[in-house]
Order: structure tokens, then C-alpha cells, then sequence
């Protein structure tokens, strides 16, 4: 039985912690804050249940990372389908995202009508989909650092795997021309498809990995009870019931090495707990913080060589939605993301994504009120510039205001009359999740999938320490840190 630290119970974090319990490990996970589930965690506020970044689950489907856990773990998941999982609002017209196959075909159709070759060319991207999903859930050891992984990665292939190959080196974007797709129209519903579930838009969007982050609502995605804060609480229900133990409030604050191994992590409490295996829940650029002069060269160069993470500016608002007679909100869907203008770059409040909690759920608003979360991509840069400079507090301020009404604006576009209904407004920009999550200046979403090639893996420099999370292969969402935690899981 190994004594394994585990610091950070984001789902990443999490779920390693919990399958490496019910191994039989003697399993420690310290938490800096005092609930689970980091960017995918839910909080509370003035009566409110508000999820603070992730909003919807993927990956529960049969074979799908979540399920592949819950069946390890015996967890019954508290989710429930979202169909149609979302609306798209572009400047001229709604897109339906229904998971529903041919209900979706017939939504291109109806939302494309200028653009002939949409439906062939998302029904193409779909095929590839299948093929990288069922390609992932034989859980290759992907980017391979040894010749085991290579192995592991080898026996993942299929005939259908080779179907790929065309577009293992191209892009989204470039797919899309080759395939005939101009429509303005068209072209920015892919692109905000892909900034949601990819980090980048269609040009830079490895082609393969955007299908599969295109095609999410098919595989389908789903509402968690409570909001998506319980995929983390039943992870650490489940890490208990094996044995294993969670400090909350335990910071780590210095990883302790000794001949290339971690071998204990010291804690803001003044704790020190050893370990034989270290798993980090956290960006390189915090497992280089954590390691201080004992950073490997390799991992400070690429702190030093990565772009920053994308940012997030998120409006948490109460909502009142019961009128005296009716619910006003009665939403065909719960999800929507609002596009601004065309022909000008997604985020920094041009395209926002909204969610609010289901109607009547009481465990997340009081009766008649919905918990809303709203959110845009921004760069973090920007946001703590203006954080750092003497005197910038105000201009800071003038931000939050500049990108909540331009928020509240695109918000009221969709749903006329919203405004009048909020009742409680909480915005966070980069500077709150660097102090809610610790993340690397409150970087969030791992890194942009712009090529398979340029993925990172789980490896530290260490012989007993990885990475898990979304700066790993495969990136962000709560089901693409559950298959680098489960990959990281076997490893041990
Ligand atoms: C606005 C927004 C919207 C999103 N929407 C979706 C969505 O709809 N669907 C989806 O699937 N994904 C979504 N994501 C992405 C998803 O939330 C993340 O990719 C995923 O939750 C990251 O998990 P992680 O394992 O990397 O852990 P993190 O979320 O990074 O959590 C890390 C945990 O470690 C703890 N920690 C950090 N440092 C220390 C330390 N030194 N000591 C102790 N503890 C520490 C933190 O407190 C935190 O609890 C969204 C993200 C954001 C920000």
C-alpha cells in the first residue's frame, strides 16, 4: 500500500484521489479551499447555489470518462440529459444545439440554408468525432513519454482510427474551407462552438480534437443535481468511503524533494505529510512555484515559453423568475451562448455563455428564483496589469462595470427583460479565481488544442509525481481532466 499525497480536489485531483483509494492506497488530499471541485465547483451566496465556472457535464455517456469512474467507483451520478443542450444566438438567427442526431442535422439545414455544404461538412466532423471518442475511451497514453505509453497508445488504434489521418495535421478552419463552408453565419457558429470546448476558434482548433469538442451535445451532456459542483463532492464521498482523507483549508505551499522524487508537501498550516507518490492538481506554472529551486530546467522553460491560459469574467446573478402567474424565464433551454457582432473576435464580452440553474430547483435558488452564471472569455494580462499598477484600482473597477453591461447587454439580446429581474450581482474576473482556485494568475481552461503533437502529458521531472488536470492531455472540461486523471491513476 503506497501513501499518496494528492494537493488540489478539482475533478482532476478528485478522481485520481478516489480510484487510488479504492486500489487500496493510503490516499491524502489536500484542498486549499474549503469545498471540492476547483473551476467546476458550486458555492453559496445569499440563498443562491451558483456554479462558479464549468456549467455543463459531458462524458457520462456509456464508455465516457464519467461513467467509466462512476462504475469503478460505484457512483450513481446525480445527472440528468440536458437535450437540446443549448442555443446558439448569433446576431440574425438561434441555433439549437440538439443532441438528438437527426433533429440537429435538421437544425443545419434550417439555420444554414445559404451554406449547402454545412450539413455534409458537421456530419463529416461528427464521423471523426466517433472515431477520436471511441479512440479515447481505450484511454491511449497520450503524448507518450516512455515506451510503455508508446505501447498503450498502439494498442488504442483501430481500422477506424486510420480514417483520421487525413487530419491529423490540418485545422479546423482549414477542414472547413477545403469543404466549401464561407457563410459568415456558419463560420462563427463553429467558432464559438470550438472557443467553448477547444479554447481557440476554428483556425487554430486541431482539427480532430475540435470535432470531438464540436460534437458534445451528440455525445450528450448533462445537468448535475445541485449543480456541477456535486461531480467533485461525490468523488470525495467516494474517496472516503475507501479509506482515503481530505484536508480542507490544508495549502500546499512547498513540495519537498530528495534524489528526483517528491517525498513530502508542506502545507500553510505548518503541516509536512510524505509521500511515495505526489499527484498535483495544478498548472506547471504552480508545480514550478510549489518545487522552488528545486524546479526541473525543463518544466521552468516552459513556464517560460507557454502563453498564459485564457481568462474568464463571469457575472454570478440571482435571478427572479416567477411573475405573479407565470414563469417568465420559461426557457425552451437552460443554456445559452449570445454571440455580439460579426466579424469581430470572439470573448472579451463579444460572445458570452449563460446557465442557469433548472427551474424549481430549490436546492440551488430560492422558490421562484433562478442562479444564473454568466461568463466570457478575457485575458488575464489585461486584468492584473491594471490589479498591479499604483493607483489602477479604480480603472480596475471601471472594467468590471465596462464588461458586466456589455455582458448584461448581450444577456438581455436573448432574454428581454432579464435585467429587470436580477436580484443579487456578483462579478469575478481573473484576480477572483487566482484567489478561489490558485491558479497560475487565475488562468483557466488548460491550454488552447491547437495541434495532437503540442499536447502535454502528466509528466513533472519527478519519478513519483504527475500532473493531473486540465493543463494535461486532454485539456479542459470536467470529462477531459477525469481521462488524464484516470490515465495518471493506472500509471501509479
Ligand atoms: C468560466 C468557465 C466555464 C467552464 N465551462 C465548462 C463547462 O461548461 N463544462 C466543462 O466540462 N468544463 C468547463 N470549464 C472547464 C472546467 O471547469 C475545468 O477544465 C476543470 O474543472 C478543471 O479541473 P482541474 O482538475 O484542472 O482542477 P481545478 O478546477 O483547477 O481545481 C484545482 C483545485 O486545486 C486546489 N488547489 C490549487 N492549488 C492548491 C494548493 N497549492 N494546495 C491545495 N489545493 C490547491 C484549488 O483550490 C482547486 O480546488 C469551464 C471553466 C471555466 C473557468
Amino acid at each position: 500500500m503506497a501513501k499518496i499525497v494528492v494537493v488540489g480536489a478539482g475533478v482532476g485531483g478528485a478522481t485520481a484521489a478516489a480510484l487510488l483509494a479504492k486500489k487500496g492506497h493510503d490516499v491524502t488530499v489536500l484542498e486549499a479551499h474549503i469545498y471540492p471541485g476547483g473551476c467546476a465547483g458550486t458555492f453559496y451566496h445569499q440563498k443562491y447555489r451558483f456554479d462558479a465556472g464549468a456549467t455543463l457535464a459531458g462524458g457520462f455517456h456509456d464508455g465516457g470518462p464519467h461513467d467509466v469512474v462512476g462504475k469503478a467507483l460505484g457512483i450513481e451520478w446525480k445527472t440528468h440529459p440536458a437535450e437540446p443542450a443549448w442555443q446558439v444566438h448569433l446576431p440574425d438567427r438561434i441555433v439549437t444545439r440538439y443532441g438528438q442526431q437527426d433533429a440537429w442535422h435538421d437544425e443545419i439545414a434550417r439555420a444554414f440554408p445559404n451554406q449547402a455544404s454545412a450539413l455534409a461538412f458537421f456530419r463529416n466532423m461528427e464521423t471523426m468525432s466517433d472515431a477520436v471518442w471511441a479512440f479515447a475511451a481505450r484511454q491511449p497514453a497520450w503524448p507518450p513519454a516512455n515506451i510503455g505509453d508508446l505501447l498503450q497508445t498502439t494498442r488504442a488504434l483501430r481500422p477506424s482510427t486510420l480514417k483520421t489521418l487525413p487530419h491529423l495535421f490540418e485545422t479546423a478552419g482549414a477542414w472547413a474551407r477545403r469543404s466549401g463552408l464561407h457563410d459568415q453565419a456558419a463560420l462563427t457558429f463553429l467558432n464559438a462552438q470550438l472557443l467553448i470546448s477547444a479554447q481557440t476558434t476554428a483556425d487554430n482548433a486541431s482539427a480532430l480534437f475540435g470535432a470531438a469538442a464540436y460534437d458534445l451535445p451528440r455525445k450528450g451532456v448533462n445537468h448535475v443535481e445541485g449543480g456541477i459542483g456535486t461531480i467533485a463532492v461525490q468523488l470525495v464521498e467516494a474517496l472516503k468511503k475507501f479509506g482515503g482523507q481530505i484536508h480542507y483549508r490544508h495549502e500546499a505551499t512547498r513540495f519537498e524533494t530528495q534524489n528526483g522524487r517528491i517525498v513530502a508537501v508542506h502545507t500553510n498550516k505548518g503541516a509536512r505529510f510524505e509521500c511515495d507518490y505526489c499527484i498535483a492538481n495544478l498548472t506547471p506554472w504552480d508545480l514550478a512555484r510549489l518545487l522552488g529551486d528545486a524546479a526541473p530546467a525543463n518544466l521552468i522553460r516552459e513556464t517560460h515559453t507557454r502563453p498564459d491560459e485564457w481568462g474568464a469574467f463571469t457575472l454570478y446573478l440571482g435571478i427572479a423568475d416567477q411573475a405573479p402567474n407565470q414563469h417568465l424565464l420559461s426557457l425552451p433551454v437552460e443554456h445559452h451562448q449570445v454571440i455580439g457582432e460579426y466579424g469581430k473576435a470572439l470573448g472579451e464580452g463579444n460572445s458570452i455563455f449563460m446557465s442557469f440553474s433548472m427551474p424549481n430547483d430549490t436546492t440551488r435558488a430560492p422558490s421562484g428564483h433562478r442562479a444564473l452564471t454568466i461568463s466570457t472569455h478575457t485575458r488575464s494580462a489585461n486584468w492584473w496589469a491594471l490589479r498591479n499598477k499604483p493607483g489602477g484600482q479604480a480603472e480596475y473597477e471601471a472594467r468590471v462595470v465596462q464588461y458586466s453591461e456589455q455582458m448584461l447587454n448581450l444577456a438581455e439580446r436573448a432574454l428581454p427583460g432579464l435585467r429587470q429581474r436580477i436580484r443579487l450581482q456578483l462579478p469575478g474576473t481573473p484576480v477572483t479565481f487566482k484567489f478561489y482556485t490558485r491558479r497560475h494568475r487565475g488562468g483557466v481552461g488548460g491550454f488552447p488544442f491547437t495541434s495532437i503533437f503540442r499536447a502535454r502529458g502528466p509528466h513533472t521531472g519527478f519519478l513519483n509525481a504527475w500532473l493531473v488536470g486540465d493543463s494535461i492531455f486532454p485539456g479542459q472540461s470536467t470529462a477531459g481532466v477525469t481521462m488524464g486523471a484516470l490515465r495518471v491513476a493506472a500509471q501509479i
